[in-house]
């Protein structure tokens, strides 16, 4: 097998995407695919659009799938470019760095926009959600970040859905960080539109991003769109008249290694047991950390089991710079601190990363701390 050939890793990541990802799913890259060609566009873009569907919702018949090239902002992008008409207002619920670019993105499109941020270490605020929707008619769309990937908080897109439903708007969710490593389903939340990409939960190399779409609210959208390359509703009649095939340069490698880490997550056991393998290596994760005297930024109940983020010690000894690079040269590399309003730094648990990787990352925390 070529797989054995491969030049090892010479250390595991533990953030948020890119992540490590099997050998398998780096070795189905070495062939090139023809992009006008049936074996890719139906044996590869269009198992992984409809699989996509399946992950996301018991009710596939009202729901679609796009493909988008770019890291997972160009399909956020792309998504709130094209889905929100001329003269549509949206609401922005953040709660950290992705929630803001969410607003940075609507507002950059010049489009109508509304930010609620509650700070990165509160939950959105829901009477405020529900008062607002109330009182401004103007708000066509609501958009919030699933896992907000800053602190590792999960928010409550389930209540949120819930409250948007109810007033009849367009709900999309940036599930970049979650889809595939969290339950969902988009039909039952009431979620019009769904952002994610290919190298975070279902763990395949970085290249492009998706949307999962109810599929008469993607129909509502022709020509919406601020953009040319990133309009959402031609990329999507292009793939669906021309069954599978991209506007523009499709990242070929990249879909197709894609759609060995679906093939993956399903021999896994599906995203419930994906989720499963995620909690244990957070529940080690948090475990390890507080026996060696770390302590977590977030509230358990806030706490998603994707990302952590830690606070860092506070004392003379600890430098954070030092103990990454000890870390990183036993063969794990962890993320730094995206928060603002505290000292922290992060460490990730998803991709192909199991418990015992986890504790081995302990024994080696324990030795980097002082020296
Ligand atoms: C990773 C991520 C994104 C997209 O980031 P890119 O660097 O563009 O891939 C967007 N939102 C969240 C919550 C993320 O975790």
């Amino acid at each position: 097998m070529i797989t054995d050939n491969f030049p090892e890793n010479p250390y595991m990541l533990l953030t948020p995407g890119p992540l490590s990802t099997s050998k398998s799913v780096k070795a189905v890259m070495l062939r090139d695919w023809c992009t006008w060609d049936d074996d890719y566009n139906l044996g590869v873009v269009q198992k992984i659009r409809s699989g996509l569907v399946d992950i996301a919702t018991a009710n596939t018949a009202d729901y679609t799938s796009v493909l988008m090239q770019g890291s997972g902002t160009f399909s956020v992008e792309a998504t709130i470019g094209s889905v929100v008409p001329p003269n549509g207002k949206l609401l922005v619920l953040a709660n950290g760095a992705y929630g803001n670019r969410l607003a940075q993105i609507s507002n950059r499109l010049k489009i109508d926009t509304l930010i609620h941020d509650s700070g990165e270490i509160a939950l959105p605020d829901m009477e405020l959600l529900r008062s607002t929707l109330q009182q401004d008619k103007a708000i066509t769309h609501v958009v919030v970040v699933h896992c907000e990937t800053t602190t590792g908080m999960l928010n409550p897109i389930e209540k949120i859905g819930e409250i948007v439903k109810s007033y009849d708007k367009v709900f999309i969710v940036d599930a970049m960080s979650s889809f595939g490593g969290i339950p969902i389903d988009v039909d039952k939340i009431g979620i019009d539109f769904l952002i994610s990409s290919a190298n975070k939960c279902i763990q395949g190399v970085p290249g492009f991003g998706f949307v999962i779409a109810r599929q008469g609210q993607l129909e509502k959208t022709k020509g919406f769109a601020r953009s040319l390359s990133l309009d959402l509703y031609d990329q999507w009649k292009t793939m669906e008249d021309s069954h599978g095939k991209w506007r523009y340069t499709s990242p070929t490698h990249t879909v197709r290694a894609f759609m060995q880490a679906m093939k993956e997550l399903e021999e896994e056991g599906g995203v419930a047991k994906r989720y499963e393998r995620y909690r244990s290596n957070h529940k080690k994760l948090v475990e390890g950390m507080q026996q060696l005297g770390f302590s977590c930024l977030l509230p358990p109940s806030y706490q998603s089991p994707i990302i952590t983020s830690f606070n860092n010690p506070k004392n003379d000894i600890y430098n954070f710079n030092k103990f990454y690079d000890r870390i990183k040269e036993n063969g794990f590399v962890i993320y730094p601190g995206k928060v603002s309003v505290a000292d922290t730094f992060r460490i990730g648990n998803i991709g192909h990363v199991f418990p015992d990787d986890i504790e081995n990352l302990i024994r080696n925390i324990e030795n980097a701390i002082y020296w």
